[in-house]
């Protein structure tokens, strides 16, 4: 019985059109069956369509009251990070106490949440983030972040159809052949393929472009025209294989290759990142400029600064004819989806920390050690110390 006596609180996301949910009627049956109580918020499931009663029959009690929920938990699993709680006029940290658990996507690296993180460390909360799990094999069925990527390259696919004026696939008429529409994808990583491999489903011509070879192979396999960029492995290549902050010359030299790829596209759909950097800008305005009237820009990188120079973050724009769609939180829009993977996932990374109903810490576990943010008191997340200035 791994969870034997663990209380595990699971509220209702208060963020403005978070649908999603920590956990489903599913893996409430799982911890129960493993000896958790599970106290879920009246609701907590409704905008994923997973309703009290389900929650109710796999095991769960429904608490009227999130702060009861937060009372009674060793552990909150949560979607989103802690923010201010607008129908009780307090902040979600304020409801969590020293030696409680939460588990959730912090983004710690980002300023906006620095205050926060700082707060909870003080408070002695004991702090993980799903966004620091690290790409090993090991960790892929933990791996949330990951699963909304998949997510938001297929959905973003699927925004930018509905609103282009024309076909994707190649249609037969009766007055003549209509050409199929051109997908540009430029980072073609856990999103980029997806929206590769949607595209192609739909029946366009797709390219793309990435600056890692290995990137390129995976896209070149779902019929994909690779946009050669010219750019050295050794510059695009970082620690652990990832996509390291090209020099702004190199970047300059990649914009210029891009620039007549992005004039012909019908869509193009941007997914190019450095792990816990901004956005690099791949598309000016200039080549915004070029496209046709009627083509579309999806920016899912809109929540590290996006790499379209005119995204709006949460806005979708119309500049020179060309809709520039800056969603935030496209996983959210898919609720019933991104609930089934994020409550896998964060069932098994729970699974992974609790050992005979105890939570166990161990920092030899790299999948531990690079989530967890703050500790008895102090704040250790590497990424947000070295944000905040304060690296060791
Ligand atoms: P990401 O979201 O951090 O970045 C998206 C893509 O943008 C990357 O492919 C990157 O190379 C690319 N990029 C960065 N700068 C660019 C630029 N200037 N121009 C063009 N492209 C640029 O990446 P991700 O989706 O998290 O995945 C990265 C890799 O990690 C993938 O190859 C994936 O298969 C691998 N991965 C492995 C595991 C695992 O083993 N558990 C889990 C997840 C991802």
């Amino acid at each position: 019985m791994k969870f034997r006596g663990l209380v595990i609180g699971v509220p209702r996301e208060i963020m403005k059109g978070e649908r999603r949910v920590a956990a489903m009627p599913d893996t409430v049956k799982k911890m129960v069956a493993e000896g958790a109580t599970v106290l879920v918020e009246k609701g907590a499931g409704e905008g994923s369509y997973f309703h009290d009663d389900e929650y109710a029959a796999a095991g769960a009690k429904i608490v009227e009251d999130v702060r009861e929920v937060f009372e009674k938990a060793d552990i909150i699993l949560k979607v989103k990070e802690p923010i201010f709680n607008e129908k009780l006029n307090v902040h979600e940290v304020d409801m969590l106490r020293k030696g409680q658990t939460i588990i959730t996507f912090l983004h710690p690296a980002f300023p906006g949440n620095h205050e926060m993180i700082r707060k909870m460390a003080a408070k002695g909360v004991l702090a993980f983030t799903l966004d620091g799990i690290p790409r090993i094999t090991r960790a892929q069925s933990m791996d949330a972040l990951s699963s909304m990527s998949t997510v938001a390259g297929y959905k973003a696919v699927l925004m930018a159809a509905n609103r282009l004026p024309k076909f994707m696939p190649m249609v037969g008429t009766a007055v003549g052949m209509i050409k199929p529409a051109v997908v540009t994808v430029v980072g073609t990583g856990i999103a980029g393929l997806q929206a590769l491999a949607t595209a192609k489903k739909l029946g366009a011509v797709t390219r793309s472009a990435d600056i890692r070879p290995d990137a390129n192979e995976q896209a070149k396999t779902l019929g994909s025209k690779i946009i050669d960029l010219g750019i050295p492995p050794e510059l695009a290549i970082g620690e652990g294989g990832y996509a390291k902050k090209l020099p702004d010359e190199w970047l300059d030299r990649e914009r210029k290759v891009l620039a007549p790829y992005i004039a012909e596209s019908d869509i193009v759909v941007l997914s190019a990142l450095i792990p816990g950097k901004l956005a690099p800008v791949l598309v000016t305005e200039d080549m915004v400029k070029s496209m046709r009237p009627g083509s579309i820009i999806v920016d899912i990188s809109i929540d590290q600064g996006g790499n379209c120079e005119l995204s709006q973050s949460g806005e979708v724009i119309e500049r020179y004819g060309v809709v520039i769609d800056g969603t935030k939180n496209i996983p959210g829009t898919m609720p019933t989806a991104s609930t089934w993977m994020f409550a896998n996932n964060i069932y098994n990374y729970l699974s992974n920390l609790v050992v005979d109903g105890a939570l166990n810490v161990n920092m030899e576990d790299e999948i531990i050690a690079s989530s967890l943010v703050s500790r008895d008191g102090e704040l250790v997340h590497a990424g947000a110390l070295e944000a905040m200035g304060l690296a060791k």
